[in-house]
């Protein structure tokens, strides 16, 4: 085996599909269903990557999986991860809109269907076919190499925080980690039709506060001028009155310069002023599209209300649960001091719960690590203009970050419009063209002489 033929790496993803390793949303072990998937999964790993499986494999948490390949020196080591769990699909999948059964790992005209394609076992496959082959030719890593895959990244699992817990414990300073993020995309910047490497260098923080209302009960006949949920429902409409303060971070006025060099007319002329024009952008943004606004701001979203139990009687307590997302270059107090501040009423208890702080931003510019992430893009996907941007969502890289140099979140895979809609909805799918990039992508990094 050498480089492997897209059309093979297909078949493999293909296959992988076919193992529904959706991880349950409540913590604990597995039950015995999962954990016979997972370890259905794992073999057919072994079987596609003998010699990737050839070196010390360590089990963590609930089916996680890291391996190392030892390299020359240990000083330098690299991290890339992928996941292996997935996100379940409805019952009911057809009238849900999948052209395809989401596990069957159909392969049509030059396309893999199915649950997973795109997250993660899209990438988890890239990444082990290039690890594969480069062994096969007798290639050896300069530093250590580390493949964490993960086993519950779809429900907040424990495998990467027990990982970082690991490596942090042997002295293990990741010099390089990369994970699932950004990708190769298309039509996703207005004026810009080309395709675009966007690479997550940082990603929000996330905080879930949690605010109660304790109120007397009763019977519904005779209600309280002012009720726990009233009350409540107050707080809540201040703080979406008040949204936290807009401010554009370094790596966005990056991205959007960058974009900017691209687009023609006065949209270009106006995105290649970005960093004298933070202010007004910060004001601009939010109006546009929420996808915009949570660029510029910790945003909160309301996920959760209970109140009474019936109809017809008053509630004793109330309770709702924002979901915050933090900006780079704020903080989990912060944010939740924002909240208490808008809340202003001591009837209304503010809990934060589950914090994690926004991830460290990453280098960029002439940093050998990006520069080797740069070079990988070229030698893939010439026609894409790479460019850094800030994770809106969570990836497991966040629990490494803190403890590592340089963390990228980027998969090689092409991804459109729909595409990136399909991801966590139906007709999830990947182009076998894009694994063959993939592949090409992480043996590019791998061997970079940056890495050296
Ligand atoms: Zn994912």
């Amino acid at each position: 085996m050498t480089v492997p033929a897209a059309d093979q790496v297909a078949e493999r993803l293909a296959a992988l599909i076919r193992i529904p390793t959706v991880t349950p949303r409540d913590a604990g072990p597995h039950d015995e269903a999962t954990a016979a998937r997972f370890a259905a999964l794992h073999d057919a790993l072994r079987t596609f990557y003998p010699r990737v499986f050839s070196h010390d494999v360590e089990s963590i948490g609930r089916a996680g999986l890291l391996l190392r390949v030892p390299g020359a020196a240990a000083g330098r080591p690299v991290v890339l991860m992928a996941h292996q769990d997935v996100v379940p699909v409805p019952q009911d999948w057809a009238t849900e809109g999948w052209e395809h059964e989401p596990f069957a790992g159909a392969i049509v005209d030059g396309w893999v269907h199915g649950r997973g394609a795109l997250d993660d076992k899209g990438a988890l496959v890239v990444m082990l076919e290039a690890v594969e082959s480069l062994l096969d030719e007798g290639w050896a890593p300069a530093h250590d190499l580390y493949l964490l895959m993960g086993a519950d990244e779809e429900s907040y699992g424990a495998c990467a925080t027990e990982a970082a817990a690991l490596l942090g414990e042997r002295g293990i300073v990741p010099w390089l980690v990369l994970d699932e993020g950004g990708a190769v995309a298309t039509g996703a910047f207005p004026g810009f039709d080309g395709e675009a490497a966007v690479i997550g260098v940082s990603e929000k923080g996330i905080v879930d506060v949690r605010l109660t209302v304790e109120g007397l009960g009763g019977h519904a006949s005779t209600p309280p001028r002012e009720s726990a949920p009233g009350i409540l429902a107050n707080a809540l409409a201040r703080i979406e009155a008040h949204p936290h303060p807009a401010a554009v971070n370094d790596v966005s006025v990056e991205m959007l310069e960058l974009v900017g060099g691209r687009v023609k007319g006065p949209l270009g002329a106006l995105l290649r002023r970005a960093s004298s024009l933070r202010g007004v952008l910060a004001r601009v943004m939010p109006r546009l599209s929420p996808e915009l606004a949570a660029m510029v701001r910790t945003t909160v979203a309301i996920t959760q209300l209970e109140g009474s139990p019936a109809h017809n009687v008053l509630a004793t307590r109330a309770t709702a649960v924002l979901n915050l997302r933090i900006a780079v270059g704020s903080s989990v107090a912060e944010a939740v001091a924002h909240v208490r501040a808008v809340v202003r009423d001591p009837r209304v208890t503010v809990e934060p719960e589950l914090p994690s702080e926004p991830s460290p931003v990453s280098p960029r510019g002439d940093d050998a690590r990006w520069a080797a992430m740069l070079e990988a893009v070229g030698a893939s996907y010439p026609e894409a203009l790479a460019i850094p941007y800030v994770m809106l969502a969570a990836s497991d890289s966040r629990h490494l970050a803190p403890m590592s140099g340089a963390t990228y979140r980027f998969a090689p895979l092409r991804m459109s419009r729909p595409q990136r809609e399909a991801v966590h909805g139906p007709n999830e799918k990947v182009e076998i063209e894009s694994l063959g990039r993939g592949v090409a992508f992480y043996r590019a990094l791998l061997t970079s002489s940056r890495l050296g």
